[in-house]
C-alpha cells in the first residue's frame, strides 16, 4: 500500500482555505519545508521526528521558510537525544543555504544542524527503509531557484512525479509517459504568459497529451472549492483532480488508485 497526503495546496500566496503545498509519502517522506510545515505536520497527529526522509524542490521561501522549525520541534521536543534518522535530500549549496536559514530564524540555538542529519546531494537514491527511489531532475522555474522535480519509484513499480514549481516542461513531458500519478503545480491563473508555472490552460492541455496518468493539481492559485472569496477554482476536465489540504492518494497491492478527500 502507498499513500499520499497532501497537507497544503496552496501556492505561495496561501489562497483562502490552502495551506502551503506540502506533500508527505508513506508518513516519512516530506517534500519541501513550507513555512506553516509544523501546523501542517500536527493537523495530521505527527511530529517532525516521524520524518525519515526531506527532499527539497527549489530554494523559494513557501518551500523552505519552515525548515528552522522542523529543526528546532526536532532538537528541543521530538527528538532531543537525537535518536531518530534524518536523511535530507538537496542540491549541491542547499546545506549551507539551510543553515544559514537556521541561524537568521534562532541563531545559537541550531547550530549543530550539519550533525543532526545525513545530507545527500546525489541526483539518484535509493531511499533506505522504504520501498522507494528517486531521480531529480530540473525543472523550468525561476533560475535563481535551483529548481528541481522528483521522479519516485516504487518497488511496486508504480511511479509518481512530484514537479515541484515548474512551467510547462520538457523534461516533466519525457518522464509523464512512464507515471502513474503526476502532481502537478498551478501555480497561476489564466491571466497571462507565465514561463514559469503551469495555468489551468497549461494542465489540460498537459493531461490530454497524458491520458493514463492521473493528474493531480496542487499548488493552486485558486481558494479552496468551499470558499467563494479570491480566485475560484477554474472548471477543469474531470480526469484532472485539483487537490483540497487534507486529501489523500493510496494505491493498493494491485495498483488502483483511491483519491480520499478530505471531508
Ligand atoms: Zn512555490
Ligand atoms: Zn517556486
Amino acid at each position: 500500500m502507498i499513500r499520499i497526503d497532501f497537507l497544503g495546496t496552496g501556492n505561495a500566496f496561501t489562497p483562502f482555505g490552502r495551506l502551503h503545498a506540502l506533500t508527505l509519502i508513506d508518513e516519512k517522506i516530506l517534500i519541501d519545508t513550507p513555512p506553516t510545515l509544523i501546523t501542517q505536520l500536527r493537523r495530521k497527529g505527527m511530529k517532525t521526528s516521524d520524518i525519515e526522509h526531506l527532499l527539497f524542490t527549489h530554494w523559494h521561501a513557501d518551500h523552505t521558510f519552515g525548515f528552522p522549525f522542523f529543526m528546532l520541534e526536532r532538537k528541543y521536543i521530538s527528538d532531543p537525544m537525537l535518536e531518530h534518522d534524518l536523511k535530507i535530500y538537496l542540491r549541491p549549496g542547499g546545506k549551507e543555504k539551510l543553515s544559514n536559514l537556521c541561524n537568521v530564524g534562532f541563531p545559537g540555538s541550531l547550530e549543530e544542524i550539519g550533525d543532526m542529519a545525513d545530507w545527500y546531494e546525489e541526483e539518484n537514491f535509493e531511499l533506505p527503509g522504504t520501498n522507494w527511489k528517486f531521480e531529480r531532475f530540473p525543472v523550468c522555474h525561476t533560475p535563481e531557484t535551483d529548481p528541481h522535480g522528483y521522479e519516485l519509484t516504487h518497488k511496486s513499480g508504480i511511479k509518481i512525479l512530484h514537479c515541484g514549481d515548474s512551467g510547462p516542461c520538457i523534461e516533466i513531458e519525457n518522464r509523464a509517459k512512464n507515471a502513474d500519478i503526476v502532481i502537478l503545480e498551478m501555480g497561476m491563473p489564466d491571466i497571462g504568459d507565465f514561463p514559469y508555472h503551469y495555468t489551468p490552460s497549461d494542465v489540460v492541455e498537459f493531461s490530454k497529451k497524458f491520458p493514463e496518468s492521473l493528474v493531480l493539481v496542487t499548488h493552486n492559485y485558486a481558494s479552496s472549492k468551499k470558499i467563494s472569496k479570491g480566485f475560484q477554482t477554474p472548471n477543469l476536465p474531470k480526469e484532472i483532480y485539483q487537490l483540497e489540504d487534507g486529501d489523500a492518494v493510496e494505491v493498493n497491492q494491485n495498483g488502483e488508485i483511491k483519491i480520499i478527500k478530505n471531508g
